[in-house]
């Protein structure tokens, strides 16, 4: 037996692929400065464990609803209102196992051979593959640190074709953490109500993750002549530490969202009944905590982004939100480690980092631009300090 066509059409995670490199690394001994995950180190917080043990004593350990207990779509429908202005109800509400999972859901669920969904670039790694797992075609546009890795109306509006089925909008940003305003969001709408045919993918992972005054805005809120064909898509993962937990939904047009269930009945099931639970407290809950660790993260922006500035070749822009900087480095392409090998793409520069100065960051082109590279900094002050310095020596020691 092989494996199937379609699974010959994708690829593994470059990103999972180097937080499991690092690990084998930190098992052998090695003291290498993992700069690859896609993760907050921050714990889930405690209120959201204790309604996990409190489910697990209530015996809430059963079967739930396909796609979501009642308790975590009220919170959720009171999320999309608090948070965003947005009314969802209960039968436009999905829930799934993890952000992942919903997208993975909505693109399996929608696309048709030859069917093409819009995937401006750097995106997210996933995004390319899920779709062409569905048998659709990614279309790339791509934005390069000179416009601050946001794609244009313009862009946009070049892209489109009969074919297009979906625009994914992903703000703030894996890997660059760049996040469109609300006007950005209207323009890029002002060409999308020209296309009926086009949906609206909206991946907001890192929604509560903004620094400074910038504040965060979603499409089918600041254009409700999209509402109907906009998928809003959220999770627990990233603001609440709960990456484990599995658990990422959206709200969007009730059509949708049955074909959504339909297939999770078929696969999943249900997502997790504790995991469920957990997340109805976490949406619920006091959320305060989310800016206190936001404080935390922009300190390690600032520095990171100062340190990574200072070093000569590389330019890195200061990103609006997520955990995540994505300098890019052309002025090092063409140039020599002290091995004699030559640096000719941003795969042969982390491959450097990794092997001489023991950092593991991930090479632009696993996100659709390059010459580039993404770091993520959630991790402490004292080791990003200390990345940045091995990285700067390494830059160094190049000819
Ligand atoms: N969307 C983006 C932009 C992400 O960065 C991630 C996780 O890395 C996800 C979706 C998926 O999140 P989850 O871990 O909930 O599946």
């Amino acid at each position: 037996m092989k494996p199937s066509a379609a699974l010959d059409r994708i690829s593994p995670s470059a990103t999972l692929a180097i937080t499991s490199r690092v690990l084998d690394l930190k098992r052998a001994g090695v003291d290498v400065i993992g700069l690859g995950a896609g993760e907050p180190d921050f714990d889930t917080p405690d209120f959201v464990k204790e309604a996990a043990i409190a489910a697990i004593r209530d015996g809430k350990t059963k079967y739930t609803n396909v796609d979501g207990t009642t308790e975590l779509k009220e919170a959720i429908a009171a999320k999309f209102t608090r948070d965003n202005g947005l009314t969802y109800a209960a039968n436009q509400i999905t829930v799934n196992v993890g952000g992942k999972h919903t997208l993975f859901n909505a693109l399996v669920a929608t696309i048709n051979p030859g069917d093409e969904v819009i995937v401006p670039a750097p995106y997210w790694v996933s995004y390319p593959d899920i779709v062409e797992f569905a048998g659709g075609k990614p279309v790339f546009i791509a934005a390069g640190a000179d416009q601050q890795y946001k794609v244009t109306p313009e862009q946009i509006e070049a892209a489109i074709t009969q074919n297009t089925k979906w625009l994914i909008l992903n703000s703030p940003s894996n890997p660059t953490g760049a996040a469109y305003s609300a006007g950005e969001l209207r323009a890029i709408g002002r060409v999308l109500e020209r296309h009926p045919h086009v949906w609206i993918m909206a991946d907001d992972m890192y929604e509560h993750i903004v620094y400074g005054d910038f504040e965060f805005a979603t499409i089918a809120q600041v254009c409700p002549t999209l509402y109907d064909r906009t998928l809003t898509v959220n999770g627990c993962s990233k603001a609440y530490a709960m990456t484990g937990w599995r658990i990422g939904f959206a709200g969007g047009a009730p059509w949708l969202i049955k074909a959504m269930a339909k297939l999770q009945s078929q696969s999943t099931s249900n997502p997790c009944s504790i995991a469920q639970a957990a997340a109805t407290a976490a949406l619920s809950g006091d959320q305060s905590f989310l800016k206190e660790r936001n404080a935390a993260f922009q300190v390690r922006r600032d520095l990171v982004v100062g340190m990574l500035n200072a070093i000569p070749g590389i330019t890195c822009p200061t990103p609006e939100g997520a955990f995540y900087v994505y300098p890019e480095f052309s002025g090092l392409i063409g140039s020599q480690t002290p091995g004699g090998t030559v640096i000719d793409t941003d795969e042969a520069f982390v491959t450097y980092l990794l092997d001489e100065a023991k950092v593991a960051c991930v090479q632009g082109a696993a996100f659709g631009v390059s010459p580039a590279m993404r770091i993520s900094y959630a991790t402490s002050d004292a080791l990003l300090r200390e990345a940045c310095t091995r990285i700067a020596t390494a830059v160094d020691a190049l000819k």
